[in-house]
């Protein structure tokens, strides 16, 4: 099985999982998307309003936001992958509770390890604590850390969820900063892909692209 089947398989999983009762409320469970090859993960909190209309991760406003980040990194969101800790919406948008957050677990630790992202970049402090314990986002955003996750050592970018930078301007441009530091790791970690080629103006400007593929 490659890794997007590995993915589907998964999703049917989410989308039949009854594990919490946040199921009995929801609409439809969000498992995330994406490119299953991608070097970067994005994980946010768990599915608002429009996300459980769709069935897809960050579609409202918060999604917009996240959009027009990653264009200003010169990603597509196709690019990348944008999944959650919590798979179901609880109602009201209320925070999830530790237990929905553990019976959702399994999901998201299988896609950490089908997808083997390099980077992982978490929206907001659910999603920050999975990696990173007791951590304020306010203390640690912007700042790499290096995490031992499904076997291998990732990198961990905290940021704030777009919804606080929707709220809030400062955040928002503290966000937009933050987000340029993914490029940084991108090449600063050889993420360039140098295709075997003869012909050098090509090889220079594959040089110059972002591959965030294997
Ligand atoms: N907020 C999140 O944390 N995730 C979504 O998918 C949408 C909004």
């Amino acid at each position: 099985m490659d890794k997007q089947q590995e993915l589907d398989k998964l999703n049917e999983q989410i989308k039949k999982c009854t594990a919490c009762p946040l199921f009995k409320d929801a609409n439809l469970a969000v498992p995330g998307e994406g490119d299953s090859k991608t070097q970067v993960m994005f994980i946010g909190e768990g599915p608002g309003y429009w996300e459980d209309q769709k069935g897809r991760p960050f579609v409202g406003q918060a999604g917009k936001l996240l959009d027009e980040l990653l264009k200003s990194i010169g990603f597509e969101r196709s690019q990348v992958f944008i999944g959650n800790v919590i798979k179901h919406r609880p109602l009201d948008n209320r925070d999830p509770l530790p237990e929905e957050i553990e019976a959702c677990r399994p999901f998201l630790d299988q896609q950490i390890a089908v997808i083997d992202p390099k980077v992982i970049v978490t929206l907001g402090r659910f999603s920050l604590n999975k990696f990173l314990p007791g951590e304020y986002i306010s203390h640690v955003h912007g700042e790499a850390r290096f995490v031992d996750f499904a076997g291998k050592q990732r990198i961990v970018l905290p940021m704030y969820h777009p919804a606080a930078a929707l709220r809030r301007g400062s955040i928002k441009e503290q966000l937009a900063a933050d987000f340029k530091k993914i490029l940084e790791f991108i090449n600063n970690d050889n993420l360039v892909k140098k295709e075997d080629s003869p012909d050098e103006d090509q090889e220079k400007n594959k040089e110059k692209q972002i591959d965030l593929f294997n």
